[in-house]
């Protein structure tokens, strides 16, 4: 098969099969694109699809996220993840105001020098929103392309990624372009699935090498495996007479950064002499709960929440960057998914509950 029989072939099945009323997929402009984009990375088209509505209604135009406090940025996102996303996607914004009048640039090149915007993410915002001719290698089109040319090896290696991207250019076709890039999109994602794919129905079945040799599962290559280390921490949920929770928001950098979670205290160390040194009030109850682990891309986080019922409210506490949540009637900031657990947890016990615990 030819390459450009490899893009017709895609092209006619996309005009049968391609998915085309996706809410990003109507009134299509860069904005929409490159918001859609930046949610779905690393995330499902059914979870990203209530995001980016909320978005939309609430930041129609990019000149209205770019005004828009970065905590509503993070408080919307609340529950998609990868928060860094987040805050990118806000700097993104502030700079295609300041520095492309509102507009975002159609070339490549221009694309990726903004902040959150990939090389692929770059080509799909120009071939979707302007037509250019670009090639994409998001997560979909690497299995599609890794699998049909039966390409060796971890896909996030250089070498490896340098040959799924000439395959990618070779392919995108000079006419149809945002048609071929959905289509590729596509048929990564209902098609050429990570488990089962259905090759009966996929339109470049007789050429695709993998499926010849009857190894697919074999592609693309998996990374390496190395140790993720674990770490440990003490989530203090300190509570005041009122009810309320104290929250800090995190640093900009780092894990969770910008959002707003509980003080926190190395694994060794007692809450009770803590808050009493670090803040100054007695504490009158306290309980631990279950120790649990969250994941991230690098380590494990052991995280033990403790909840600990001061007697009086700290004079420290009303600095600038800490609040005090009410859980009837919850602060809208960013949090950070297991905050948001907890927080919920914390609403259904009883009030009285600790400040009879001597
Ligand atoms: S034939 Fe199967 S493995 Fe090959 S590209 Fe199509 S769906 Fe993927």
């Amino acid at each position: 098969m030819t390459d450009t029989a490899f893009a017709r072939a895609v092209l006619r099945w996309f005009d049968r099969h391609g998915r085309k009323h996706l809410p990003w997929q109507q009134n299509i402009n860069a904005y929409r694109v490159w918001l859609s984009e930046i949610m779905l990375q690393q995330t499902q088209v059914t979870t990203v699809i209530p995001y980016f509505e909320r978005f939309m209604e609430r930041f129609p135009s990019v000149e209205d996220l770019a005004r828009a406090p970065v905590d509503e940025v993070l408080h919307l996102w609340t529950g998609l993840g990868y928060y860094a996303r987040a805050r990118n996607l806000h700097r993104c914004a502030r700079e295609v105001v300041e520095c492309h009048g509102g507009a975002f640039p159609r070339e490549v090149e221009a694309l990726s020098a903004l902040p959150g915007i990939g090389r692929s993410t770059a080509g799909a915002i120009a071939s979707i929103a302007y037509g250019e001719h670009a090639a994409i290698l998001d997560g979909n089109v690497k299995r599609v392309l890794a699998r049909h040319y039966a390409v060796d090896g971890w896909p996030g290696k250089t070498s490896v990624q340098k040959e799924l991207w000439e395959y990618a250019e070779h392919h995108t076709p000079k006419r149809r372009v945002a048609d071929y890039t959905q289509a590729m999109m596509d048929l990564g994602a209902t098609l050429c699935t990570r488990s089962r794919p259905a090759c009966e129905q996929c339109p470049v079945n007789k050429s695709c090498v993998a499926r010849a040799q009857g190894n697919i599962q074999d592609y693309p290559g998996k990374k390496p495996k190395k140790d993720k280390p674990v770490k440990a921490v003490q989530f203090l949920m300190l509570r005041n007479p009122a009810g309320d929770i104290l929250l800090q928001q995190r640093p900009a950098q780092g894990i969770w950064g910008g959002l707003w979670g509980f003080p926190e205290l190395q694994p060794e160390r007692t809450p009770e002499t803590y808050i009493e040194d670090h803040y100054g009030v007695r504490v009158v109850g306290q309980e631990q709960w279950d120790s649990y682990r969250h994941t991230f891309s690098h380590y494990h986080l052991d995280i033990t929440p403790v909840l600990l019922q001061l007697e009086r409210e700290p004079a420290q506490v009303a600095e600038a960057g800490s609040l005090w949540y009410r859980l009837d009637h919850p602060s809208e900031v960013g949090l950070a998914a297991p905050v948001k657990k907890l927080l919920r947890q914390l609403a259904h016990l009883d009030p009285r509950q600790l400040s009879l615990v001597g």
